[in-house]
This record gives structure tokens, sequence and C-alpha cells, in this order.
């Protein structure tokens, strides 16, 4: 079995690249994000006050997160019997996320799914966590960043394509608001783990970002067979 760990801010190119790189070796993606994304999605809709943490600890031992993978289809999130993964891309949702992923309980709950799916096959997970909490024996862990315009730039442009009608600074303000959020929280901040590689992409395509991440999986490859 075989782990590749992607942690980085929002932008920094750690879904396209770790979809790009999951298909080159034939092993599954995980995008973590997804996760909090769901719950995100869950409490905005059930109006719940997600800065309430005891309301949304309570909430959330009501939420069955059901995380399936199939070959065809990708990953697909279910929160008590409903397909959610269509709804959770909106600023909105995201900003949600990053307040909720503050929770410890919240945490506890998205752990054990996403070690367990970690269990069963070769994976390549993106997150923030992934090569510091998640996957700490990953064999592979990458840390991505790009400066905040070219990341701020790059989602912009893919809320365009998507359809979302959306302002530049709007966009811009909420990575910002992420980055702290994400960086500054107690409980499994964003942080470059110890052994990771760090790669910035902000001058790179994304077919050069994808070979730098395939050349470092070759050189372990051949560390473990020498
Ligand atoms: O990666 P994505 O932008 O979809 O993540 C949405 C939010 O979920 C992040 O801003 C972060 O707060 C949270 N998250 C996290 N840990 C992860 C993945 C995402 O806290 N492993």
């Amino acid at each position: 079995m075989f782990s590749i760990a992607i942690d980085g801010p929002a932008g920094a190119g750690k879904s396209s690249i770790a979809r790009a790189v999951s298909k080159k070796l034939g092993i599954i993606y995980l995008d973590t994000g997804a996760l909090y994304r769901a719950l995100g999605y869950y409490f905005l809709e059930k109006k719940i006050s997600i800065e309430d943490s005891l309301q949304v600890e309570n909430i959330i031992n009501d939420c069955d997160i059901k995380l399936l993978y199939n070959v065809a289809k990708g990953q697909q999130i279910f929160i008590n019997g409903k397909r959610v993964d269509r709804f959770i891309r909106s600023n909105e949702v995201s900003m949600a996320a990053s307040i909720i992923s503050k929770n410890y309980v919240v945490r506890q709950h998205l752990l054990k799914i996403q070690k367990d799916f970690a269990k069963k096959s070769s994976v390549v997970m993106d997150g923030r966590d992934i090569g510091t909490v998640i996957l700490p024996d990953a064999n592979l862990k990458i840390f991505l960043t790009a400066s905040l315009e070219v990341r701020a730039k790059r989602r912009f442009e893919q809320f365009l394509r998507n359809g979302y009608n959306i302002e530049f600074e709007e966009v811009l303000n909420d990575i910002k608001k992420r980055d702290l959020n994400d960086s500054k929280r107690k409980i499994s901040p964003l942080k470059i783990a110890d052994d990771a590689v760090v790669i910035d992409t902000s001058k790179l395509s994304l077919k050069e970002s994808v070979e730098k991440v395939i050349s470092l999986v070759k050189k372990i490859d051949l560390e473990e067979h020498c």
C-alpha cells in the first residue's frame, strides 16, 4: 500500500495535481476538504449557527456521513442518505467549512473516516493536516503553495467556469480569511510537516507540477528498491 499526502492553502493546486497524480499512478484520490464542505453545507442548510460550537457538536452526532468511492464516479459524500457533492463548491460553503473545521468534535468525526479510507487502499489524499495528522507515515508528503494573488486568480477563474457570479475581491478576501483560520487554529492547523517537500506552484503549469510530484514518487520507489 502506498500513500501520498498533499497539503497546502486554498488555490495552491492541490486537487488538480492530486487528481492527475492519482490517475498516473492508478490509485485513488481523496479530496478531504469535501468532507468539511459537506458538513458546512449541511449546517448552513439546517440554519444552524456554525459559530456556536455547542450546537454544532450536538448536531454532528446525528450526522451519518458516508464516503463512497467508485472508479467511474470518483468520491461521493452522503449525509443522512442525501448526496451532497454538487452543493459544496460555493464560496459560502468554503467559509462555513473553514469555520467548523476549528471544532475538535468535527475533526474527530472526520478523522476516523479519512484514516479508515487510507487503510483499505493506496491513496493520494489532499487537505490541510494530511501529512501531519491523518497520514503521518505517508510514503511521500508534499506541501503545495503559491502566492496569494495567483491562488485567488485560480479560484476566481474556477468559480467563473462553474457558473458562479462573484467578484475577484470577494474571492481574494475569503482566501485571506481562510488562510488565517486554517493556519492559526489550535487543532490540526495548516502547517508544513517536518518531512514534507515544499513545491511553489506560482510559476508552474499543472503539467510541470504533476511531473515534479511524479519524479518524487519515482525517487522514493528507487530508494525503496535499492
Ligand atoms: O480544500 P478545501 O478548500 O476544499 O477545504 C475547505 C476547508 O476545509 C478548508 O478551508 C479547511 O478549513 C478545511 N479543511 C481542513 N482539513 C482538511 C481539509 C480541509 O481543515 N484536511
